[in-house]
């Protein structure tokens, strides 16, 4: 089932989202219904909050980005009570969209390489490090959980240039190919 988007300026996205339990009821055809609206708007990640829920689960699946970042090749997977327990001083800047923010692609400087703690679908633990795009890709979703978005990280010059743009988001004005959740 499609999902309606969260778009920028909804206080959901600004909320700080909880860890979840293994009885969390209707989480497979959550995470089912999270894919195929990501691909269905063309994604490569998409957080819980985006559909309007505040829990600690986002799901990735960066493989159509390959023939930029080999890395990412086999790069899909579900993250759930994610924490990030360390980030590299070593960073790479990338250029970021988000199907919260559409229309909008900054260059933001992240970490390039981290290491998470997270559960998968079945609830398995993983304590994994994760370099390169792929770092890239859950750190932006990572944020969403912290209730920031990516355009946080621009300087504020950036961010008053794009005042305009983010405005026209919130009201509805920028047309997208999915349904959204307006503020
Ligand atoms: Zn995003």
């Amino acid at each position: 089932m499609l999902l309606p988007i969260v778009q920028f300026g909804h206080p959901i996205l600004r909320k700080m989202s909880v860890d979840i339990n293994n009885d969390y009821e209707g989480l497979s055809k959550l995470i089912d219904d999270m894919y195929e609206t990501m691909y269905k708007a063309d994604g490569i990640g998409i957080a819980a909050p985006q559909i309007g829920k505040n829990i600690r689960l986002f799901v990735i699946d960066a493989t159509p980005c390959v023939e930029d970042y080999p890395e990412v090749k086999d790069f899909k997977k579900i993250f759930i009570n994610a924490h990030i327990i360390e980030r590299s001083d070593e960073t790479v800047q990338t250029s970021e969209g988000c199907l919260s923010l559409p229309g909008i692609s900054e260059d933001v400087r992240r970490s390039k390489k981290i290491r998470i703690q997270y559960l998968d679908e079945k609830f398995q633990p993983h304590d994994e490090v994760i370099e390169g795009y792929c770092a890239v890709v859950v750190q932006h979703e990572y944020d969403h959980l912290d209730g920031k978005v990516f355009i946080d990280h621009l300087g504020a010059l950036k961010k008053r240039l794009l005042k305009g743009k983010l405005n026209a988001i919130s009201c509805g004005k920028v047309p997208t190919k999915f349904r959204t959740v307006l503020p």
